[in-house]
């Protein structure tokens, strides 16, 4: 092709320029490179939220599914409905009674995955440049789809509560004086991602107050309600309201992430432009792996399943909190999660989590940068660690081996003063989805 044939763009890609703008700020982060070497058997990996499925009984899923094309195979393998099968949808009823949701089996939606459900919902609300209201930290693949839809997200303070309400209320108020319109408050209520914080009662009450008072949509997302480690499910904000949230569920963190089966509940108006949104991009949610769910649940003492994850997490919460408090240098702090995947773990003073995490990985030992869970580069002091992949002793190891890399860089700040430990560059580092 001559040179005035040739589109603009790059070499590398000669589409370039003619991407939407919604897909200039859709970048790999630099740190994937790295999570490439941290997915090496010998690096102990505290980075991905992946639930531990090997925990499942296999045998009986593999008749589950046998007995799903034997009995039911055509339909099990034809196109569906683009709600989701009406059975499942009663059995999620049942399964939501535990956060103490009541609903109609229409108001079910089932998705592809809970992600999905988040898609759809800011798909069907939000125009470019409408304000989304999230926690500070935020989930990495929630803020990827707000930024997909080219949302403004504003990030709200939390406290070892959650959300913050006064803080909520001031933010609302000073982004509408600019003329912004709000169109949600993001949160995760139980066993946050990736903050390990769980919003008390009071203040579900209160963010609900607020969102009733200022008419704004409550987005609840809520994956890990039922991982409380002592037995206590929370309440979700969605039982006390049903026309000012969308609730969402998953069954990717108390079965099996891989069959990518979720839903929303959500007022009737709403459900219905999802729908709508879920058949344009998908047709039908899979009948196939909405089946196997649908068949476990109905076969299956499914309640002692999860029952039997909250304890593999629970001893591996308390492998890393008992490690924690053995080597972390004076200085560090982090949140000990009443139930879910997460700890969030505050750098001392002079570390920067972005910059040290090449050094961790030599040292055989990952972890998410706190950067990924902000818009706004905050984060920098912070990292996340989950402990619901590798076994006790294998946390345990990891968390030696951070403090190591931690008293190291420590030492590089005090011979050559504050901040010498190596700096990251200005707004590198949003982990991809791949870091659930
Ligand atoms: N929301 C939160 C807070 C999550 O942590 C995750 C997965 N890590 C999801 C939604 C998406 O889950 P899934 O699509 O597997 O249901």
């Amino acid at each position: 092709m001559s040179a005035e044939h040739s589109r603009p763009g790059s070499r590398l890609d000669p589409w370039i320029d003619a991407y939407a703008d919604r897909a200039v700020g859709m970048r790999a982060s630099e740190i994937r490179a790295l999570f490439a070497v941290a997915s090496r058997p010998e690096v102990v990996s505290l980075a991905g939220g992946m639930p531990y499925v090997d925990a499942l009984p296999l045998d009986t899923l593999a008749d589950t599914v046998a007995r799903l094309i034997r009995d039911r195979g055509p339909a099990a393998l034809q196109y569906g409905s683009g709600q989701g099968d009406v059975i499942l949808r009663e059995q999620i009823l049942d399964v939501m009674g535990d956060v103490g949701v009541v609903a109609h089996p229409d108001d079910v939606v089932v998705t592809t995955g809970s992600q999905m459900a988040l898609d759809l919902v800011v798909r069907v609300f939000c125009n470019p440049g409408d304000v989304v209201l999230v926690e500070s930290p935020s989930y990495v693949g929630a803020l990827g789809i707000f930024q997909a839809y080219e949302c403004d997200v504003v990030h709200v303070p939390m406290d070892e509560q959650g959300l913050v309400p006064e803080a909520l209320s001031e933010t609302i108020e000073r982004l509408r004086r600019d003329g912004r319109t709000i169109k949600m408050i993001y949160t995760i209520p139980s066993f946050h991602n990736p903050a390990g914080i769980t919003q008390s009662a009071q203040r579900r009450k209160e963010v609900l107050d607020v969102a009733l008072r200022e008419n704004l949509l409550i987005l609840e997302d809520d994956p890990y309600a039922l991982l409380g480690f002592d037995g206590v499910v929370p309440r979700a904000i969605r039982a006390d309201d049903a026309d000012q949230v969308v609730y969402l569920g998953s069954f990717s963190k108390t079965l099996a992430s891989g069959l990518r089966v979720g839903w929303a509940v959500a007022p009737h108006g709403v459900r219905e432009k999802l729908v709508l949104a879920a058949e344009a991009a998908v047709l039908c949610p899979s009948n196939f792996t909405q089946g196997v769910v649908s068949e476990f649940l109905a076969t299956q003492p499914w309640r002692e399943q999860v029952d039997s994850f909250r304890d593999i997490y629970r001893d591996r919460r308390d492998a890393l909190l008992g490690s924690l408090d053995t080597h972390m240098p004076p200085g560090t702090s982090w949140t000990r999660p009443a139930g879910g995947f997460y700890s969030w773990l505050t750098l001392p003073e002079g570390l920067d989590a972005t910059a040290m995490l090449p050094r961790a990985v030599s040292a055989l030992v990952a972890y998410v940068p706190g950067t990924g869970f902000y818009v706004d580069g905050q984060g920098r002091q912070n990292l996340r660690l989950s402990y619901c992949f590798p076994d006790p002793d294998r946390i345990r190891e990891g968390v030696r081996r951070l403090a190591g890399v931690m008293e190291a860089e420590l030492e590089i700040s005090s011979t050559f003063g504050t901040g010498a430990a190596l700096h990251s560059p200005e707004g590198s580092a949003t982990p991809g989805p791949d870091l659930a």
